[in-house]
């Protein structure tokens, strides 16, 4: 009957969700211990290369997870967990002074000055004296701000605005560069470009892995590039895949390239080596 298929579905519908709500739970516990345990949490970095000399100037710092049970897990599958329980403040912490050791572990192995960009959740900007307690911790470390990148969405930047227009100017005078991270799939206009004291914009990778195949793309990249440029600002593609794409990019002027052409993210040991070997290639 009717009534037998309607408590069927409400069934089937119920353990699904509780299935749903159960493994939400899992992970925001899991979170939870795996901050207050050492060797979960690991950063990860990948090369920017210059598209000039093929030189690594920067790298990006992204965040990996051990998870004792499920493998490891890339912030995609954790990271809106950690903003909506709070625990991105934590963990952002956590990822900034771990920054901090790898810069200076860089510095001493590279004896070369890269840029490191770290990746900022609204959720932090929008903390109580987020700008204080970065500025803090970077001082701990005897790391200068000029040292360290901060990438943040658009939409992060549109979250708050005139609140967020706020810290990032008192970070921009600290010295801290910023960054736009996926330039041009978030909500930004040019007014936004305009009043915010940005310095950086990175392209996102949808637009770059499958040049120069795409028309579209094509139109795309190299008027934002030029925009860019004609702005003052450091550009940036992301997701650069192939050769193909590399020669597209380096023939149009984009001066800074970042993806699996070049390296994965990959642990600090690799990463150094990878910038060493590239040192002596030349
Ligand atoms: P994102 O900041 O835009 O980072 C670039 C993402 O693209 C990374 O994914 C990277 O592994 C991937 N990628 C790099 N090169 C290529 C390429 O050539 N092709 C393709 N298809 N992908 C490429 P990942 O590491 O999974 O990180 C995903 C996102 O998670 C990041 O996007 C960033 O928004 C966020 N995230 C990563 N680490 C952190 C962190 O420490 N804190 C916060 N709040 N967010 C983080
Ligand atoms: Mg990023
Ligand atoms: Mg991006
Ligand atoms: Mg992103």
């Amino acid at each position: 009957t009717a009534k037998n298929a309607g408590g069927n579905t409400y069934r089937f519908f119920s353990s699904e969700m509780k299935g749903v709500f159960l493994s939400k739970i899992q992970l925001e516990n899991d979170l939870r211990s795996a901050l207050k345990t050492e060797g979960q949490f690991q950063l990860y970095y990948q090369p920017v290369i210059s598209s000039g000399e093929e030189k690594v100037m920067a790298c990006e710092a992204l965040l990996r997870w051990h998870h004792p049970l499920r493998g490891i897990l890339s912030p995609l599958e954790f990271i809106s967990t950690a903003e909506k329980t709070g625990l991105i403040v934590p963990l952002g912490e956590w990822i900034i002074r771990q920054a901090c050791t790898d810069l200076l572990h860089f510095d001493h192995v590279l004896e070369d000055e890269l840029v490191l960009s770290v990746n900022i959740s609204p959720v932090q900007l929008q903390q109580q004296n987020f700008v204080g307690r970065l500025k803090m911790i970077v001082d701990q470390y005897h790391v200068s701000p000029e040292r360290i990148q901060l990438e943040i969405t658009e939409n992060g930047l549109m979250e708050n605005t005139s609140d967020s227009l706020n810290t990032f100017r008192q970070l921009r005078e600290l010295g801290f560069g910023i960054a736009i991270d996926d330039f041009g799939t978030g909500y930004s206009s040019f007014s936004y470009l305009k009043q915010f004291p940005v310095h950086c914009l990175k392209m996102d990778k949808s637009f770059v892995k499958d040049l120069p195949r795409e028309q579209a793309d094509r139109a795309i990249v190299s008027s934002t590039i030029k925009l860019g440029k004609d702005l003052g600002l450091v550009m940036v593609a992301e997701g650069v895949e192939s050769k193909e794409a590399y020669e597209y990019l380096a023939t149009i002027g984009c001066p800074f390239l970042q993806g699996y052409f070049f390296s994965e993210p990959v642990p600090l040991p690799e990463f150094t080596k990878f910038v060493l070997e590239r040192r002596t290639e030349c």
